[in-house]
């Protein structure tokens, strides 16, 4: 009998996995929860950097592509303070590509390929230790059973309480998502603004971020330190006065910044609360055999540029390491977890830390981090 494998999720970490597995000819099951690929908004841009989430496509086969389609200018980076003075202004230089940019769609839609996701299909819990496998149990009451199950189901993971009891604490940082489109017609100023990648502009334990994507549209990050708000998602609960509600909320926390960077705000069309959730910076757990986690399923951490580039890595290295070791897929799976937990760990540590940083009472910190990144 073949191995059944199955990975849960088809985000980054998923997607990356079942291609690689794919790319050595090793069948896999993805079974993701949204009804179809374009189901809901991708989210905004990602850097991919060489070494992590460059690497990954790489072991894809996918390098190529992933060049042709990236915007290695949206590296520029431009940093305002809140009265709109221009305290730096990094462009990379011609032919610079540790860190290019794509749009999550585009990156879905390239790991996708030829690959046969089985779209709808949410999974309630992940019982392993069963006499035929491990069993998944479904949202819609259906069950399988499978050899290998892999949780790359997210922050939320509902495969991870099969092997852990850890649940992701709240950073006392939230983010509140807004977007702009037709950049470069609607608001010609904001779009000089912005340039190619993006602005920051940080404040006094606050700061706001806005991002081009491609096709002229902008994200824009508003991020502050507040207690946890429980109230619906306007993202999820889309009533226009909720919006209108978030807007205002947002003008009176930014109240005296430069007009531009609120007008980033005040032209936003939707918006969308993210608390910014963590998992513990070395969350590690003892093996169940038949189960693993990859991604933010197994390390969330806050989003300041690692996240995703992981889940890749994590995705193509275990589908690398099962494709040369099926005759001990257990053991493949453990060794992959110890190497999984250090590199996870390192960056938790670094992205917590950035984190205290850039939302920071002391404004000159994000500089000071900015300046460290750029000279390391
Ligand atoms: C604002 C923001 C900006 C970011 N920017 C960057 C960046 O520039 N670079 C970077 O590296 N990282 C970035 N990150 C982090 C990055 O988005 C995540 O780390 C990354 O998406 C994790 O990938 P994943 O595949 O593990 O999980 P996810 O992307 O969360 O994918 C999980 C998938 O599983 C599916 N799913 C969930 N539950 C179930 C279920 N029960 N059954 C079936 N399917 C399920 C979901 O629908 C989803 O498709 C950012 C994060 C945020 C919030």
């Amino acid at each position: 009998m073949r191995h059944r494998t199955a990975v849960v999720g088809g985000g980054p970490a998923g997607l990356t996995f079942a291609r690689v597995l794919h790319r050595h000819g090793h069948p896999v099951t993805v079974l993701e929860r949204d009804p179809a690929p374009d189901a809901r908004p991708p989210g905004g841009t990602l850097d991919l950097r060489e070494g992590q989430g460059q690497r990954a496509l790489e072991m894809a086969g996918l390098l190529a592509e992933f060049q042709a389609l990236s915007r290695p200018e949206g590296q520029a980076m431009r940093i305002l303070d809140p009265d709109g003075t221009v305290l730096r202004d990094w462009r990379p230089a011609p032919g610079e590509r540790a860190n290019p940019e794509i749009d999550r769609g585009q990156l879905r839609d390239l790991l996708l390929g030829p690959l046969d996701v089985q779209w709808g299909r949410g999974v309630a819990k992940v019982v392993p230790g069963g006499p035929d496998g491990v069993r998944v149990h479904f949202e819609d009451g259906r069950q399988e059973t499978y050899d290998l199950v892999v949780g790359a189901d997210g922050a939320w993971s509902r495969v991870r309480p099969a092997v852990s009891s850890v649940t992701p604490h709240y950073t006392g940082v939230t983010l509140v998502e807004t977007s702009l489109d037709d950049i470069d017609t609607r608001h010609p100023d904001l779009a000089r603004l912005i340039g190619d990648g993006s602005v920051a502009v940080y404040g006094v334990n606050r700061a706001v971020v806005a991002q081009r994507n491609s096709g002229g549209h902008v994200k824009v990050y508003a991020q502050y330190r507040a207690p946890l708000d429980r109230r619906p998602d306007p993202e999820r609960d889309p009533d226009p006065a909720d919006a209108e509600a978030v807007r205002a909320g947002l003008l009176a926390l930014f109240d005296g910044w430069a007009a531009p960077v609120l007008d980033l705000l005040r032209h936003g069309t939707a918006f969308a609360r993210r608390p910014l959730h963590a998992l513990p910076v070395s969350h590690t757990w003892t093996h169940v055999p038949g189960v693993t986690l990859l991604g933010d399923a197994a390390h969330l951490m806050p989003p300041l540029g690692a996240g995703a580039n992981l889940a890749m890595l994590d995705g193509a290295e275990l589908a690398e390491s099962l494709a040369a070791g099926l005759d001990d897929p257990d053991e493949t799976v453990r060794a992959f977890e110890e190497r999984m937990w250090a590199r996870a760990a390192r960056w938790a540590e670094i992205t917590t830390a950035g984190l205290e940083r850039l939302v920071s009472p002391d404004p000159a910190e994000a500089l000071a981090l900015f300046d460290q990144v750029q000279q390391s």
